[in-house]
Formats: structure tokens, C-alpha cells, sequence
């Protein structure tokens, strides 16, 4: 019978053999970076940590098996995960990006990308006609579902069709979900990425990337440009990013949890116009979210009435940490235009909505009262100005 989700986590894709590693239930920590050979022409099948390590292949296994992929490979962070890919395309070949990315990869795409050589054009997945900006030249879609920060979906399987009937790789960032709510692979993406620093670490303590392929093909040459351009992840940070996933499921269920009564709890205040959570059955793309995750994610954008406001909840929160990042167990809150999407060109920012009023709450899983203790205290005093 194949494993649950939840049972992956823990277990991990778990070939083990009894009494493999002595019976140590946590995978061990193969901090080498050399291995010697039995003899000449002979090997263990490690060589060099750069190419191949037992710890960080367990934890490749083991996200692959949770994205429903036959390749795993992890990074050293997200950006060297999204970096690495971008060397499978040549110079003069064109990608169609969504406009509401993480704002590193914007960054990445537009200064790295571009003097590289690729042509790169930005649209709304959600609203535009995507098959009328395919050119000659496009030879991949890169999207995020839901966007960061504006939490909008796009349909995944939609699009994949549009990839497939135009012979274009689908690349999806599924960092906002993680393996547990949604795998993009099944539903015709080629390539799924991950910043593990977020929800597959889970604790804010340590950076890491991933890519999840089905394709042997592209899982070679990945293969390839890892070994030659060597942003591997360190067997430590492998183990701790394993260690993470164990909770993965319980984290998940949780900060969702808190997440759905936060944004129904904002809503309620004057102060704030609008709340984006696709957990929200307003939100557009709530019922595309139904049939393509198993849940909505613990991410909350929210608009307030001023940029004032938006400082004073910023400056005034306590429990709540006012930091970058998202995915840990601690509860965060972000200022898109300065922080995460500071790096967005200016027109780009007004397009998709990214203002001086947008905050981003990365809902963690501490007991809900207490986050409603500490925002209803700065809402109180907002209202005392
Ligand atoms: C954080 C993040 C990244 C970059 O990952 P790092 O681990 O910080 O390098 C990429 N995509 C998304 C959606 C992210 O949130």
C-alpha cells in the first residue's frame, strides 16, 4: 500500500535494510568530503561530496518522494537551486515568467538571466493570454502558485497543457505549499523547486534549496551542472533539513490552522481593506486551489488603509517577529516593498500590487490566542491615535 504523506515525512522514502547504519533510526551525518577507493577503477559509489553524499542523497530521496518525483537534488539555498536550473537553457532562448514572483528570483531573472543572454517576458499567469506571448524562442514557464505576494493561483493543470501542446518546460516554484499541500509534477510540471530554508526546514535556522524532477533526462543534465558548478548542500545542513521534514505534515496542518482564523480575524478590522488568503472562499482562485492542494498554506497578505498604519503594525508587534522569510514555526511579518520584493522594478511592483500598504504574514504555530493577543493589542492602539 503506498504511504500517506504525513508517514513519508518521518520515514522518509526508507529502502532501509535492518541493521543498515547500525539500526540508527536518524540518518547519519556523513560529514566528509572525500571517500577513499577500495582499489583502482573501484568505487562506493561517493567519490566526492560535490557529486555525491549519503546524506544529502537520503534527503534528495526523500523530497522527491514527497513531490511524487524520480529526482531529487539539493542546494545549498533556494536561489543556487533556482540558479543552477537556469543553466539548462541557451543564450536566445525566451521564458515567460509570472509577474508576482519571489523577489530574488525577479532579481536572478532579470540581472543574471538576461546578461546570460535569455530573453525573458513577464505576465499575469492568472489573467493574461498566455499562449499569445509564446514566440518562436520560448522554451519554458516559470510560475509560483499561490504568488508571493499577492497570493494569486494559476491553474496548474491549465497551463501544463499550454506547455505540453507547445513543447515548453513547466517550472513551479512550490515553496509556498511545500510537498504536503500540493505536487505541481502531477500535474505536468517538469520541473518543481523549492527554497527548503521555508517549510521543509521548517525552524529559520538553515538554508537550502531543492529541484524535483520525473525525467531522467533533465535530471542528468542537472546532475551535470551541480557537479560543475557545486552549490551542493553540506551533509550538516542535509541532516537538519531531514530532521525538519519529520514534522512537516503536523507543522503544516497547524500554521494552516492559524492561518484560516487570522485571516478571517483581519478581515474584521477597520483598519484593513483587503485580506489575501485563498483559504478565504472570496478569494479568486479558491476554488482552482481545491482541486489542484490539499490545502491553502499558512501565507496572508493583507492591504491596510495607509502607510502609516502599515509601519505603526510593524513597529508595534511583539509576539509576532517583523523579519524576512517564511515557513518556521515562529510567525513573521513582512514589508513586501522594502524587504522581500524591494529589488522589483518600480512599474512592476504598481502592477501587480505590491504598495506601501501591503504586509505579509508567514503564520507560524504558536497557540492562536496568543497571536490574536498580540495583533489586538496594535489594532487597540491604532484605534486609540
Ligand atoms: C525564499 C524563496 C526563494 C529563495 O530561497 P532561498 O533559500 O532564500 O535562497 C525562492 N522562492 C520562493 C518562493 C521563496 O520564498
Amino acid at each position: 500500500m503506498k504511504r500517506k504523506v504525513g508517514t513519508t515525512c518521518i520515514h522518509g522514502e526508507e529502502s532501509k535494510t535492518k541493521g543498515e547504519h547500525f539500526g540508527a533510526i536518524s540518518y547519519p551525518i556523513y560529514q566528509t568530503a572525500t571517500f577513499a577507493h577500495p582499489g583502482v577503477g573501484q568505487s562506493t559509489g561517493y567519490d566526492y561530496s560535490r557529486m555525491q553524499n549519503p546524506t544529502r542523497e537520503q534527503l534528495e530521496k526523500t523530497v522527491a518522494a514527497l513531490e511524487e518525483g524520480a529526482f531529487g537534488f539539493a542546494f545549498s539555498s533556494g536561489m543556487a537551486a533556482i540558479a543552477t536550473m537556469m543553466e539548462l537553457f541557451q543564450p536566445g532562448q525566451h521564458l515567460l515568467i509570472d509577474s508576482d514572483l519571489y523577489g530574488g528570483s525577479i532579481r536572478l531573472f532579470e540581472h543574471i538571466s538576461k546578461k546570460n543572454g535569455l530573453q525573458i517576458t513577464a505576465l499575469d499567469f492568472c489573467q493574461d493570454d498566455v499562449v499569445s506571448h509564446i514566440q518562436e524562442n520560448t522554451v519554458a514557464l516559470y510560475v509560483e502558485t499561490p504568488t508571493n505576494p499577492m497570493m494569486n493561483i494559476t491553474d496548474l493543470k491549465k497551463i501544463s497543457e499550454i506547455a505540453k501542446k507547445h513543447k515548453l518546460l513547466l517550472l513551479v516554484d512550490n515553496t509556498f505549499l511545500s510537498p504536503y499541500f500540493q505536487n505541481p509534477l502531477s500535474f505536468g510540471a517538469d520541473v518543481v523547486i523549492h527554497s527548503g530554508t521555508k517549510y521543509l526546514g521548517g525552524h529559520n535556522d538553515t538554508l537550502a534549496g531543492f529541484l524535483v524532477v520525473n525525467e531522467e533526462k533533465i535530471a542528468e543534465q542537472i546532475r551535470f551542472l551541480m557537479k560543475t558548478t557545486g552549490a551542493a548542500l553540506a551533509p550538516m545542513d542535509s541532516w537538519l533539513i531531514l530532521r525538519g521534514i519529520k514534522t512537516l505534515a503536523i507543522r503544516m496542518e497547524k500554521a494552516q490552522e492559524n492561518a484560516i482564523f487570522l485571516s478571517k480575524w483581519l478581515g474584521e478590522q477597520s483598519q484593513i481593506r483587503k485580506v489575501l488568503y485563498p483559504g478565504l472562499p472570496e478569494h479568486k482562485g479558491h476554488e482552482i486551489m481545491k482541486k489542484q492542494s490539499r490545502g491553502f498554506g499558512a501565507m496572508v497578505s493583507f492591504e491596510v488603509d495607509s502607510k502609516e498604519t502599515a509601519f505603526f503594525i510593524l513597529e508595534k508587534v511583539q509576539l509576532i517577529q517583523y523579519a524576512e522569510s517564511l515557513g518556521g514555526v515562529e510567525t513573521l511579518i513582512t514589508y513586501p516593498i522594502t524587504q522581500t520584493h524591494a529589488d522589483v522594478p518600480k512599474a512592476l511592483q504598481e502592477k501587480n500590487g505590491i504598495t506601501d500598504c501591503l504586509l505579509r504574514l508567514s503564520v507560524g504555530i504558536e497557540d492562536i490566542s496568543d497571536l490574536i493577543q498580540d495583533l489586538g493589542q496594535v489594532f487597540w492602539q491604532l484605534e486609540q491615535r
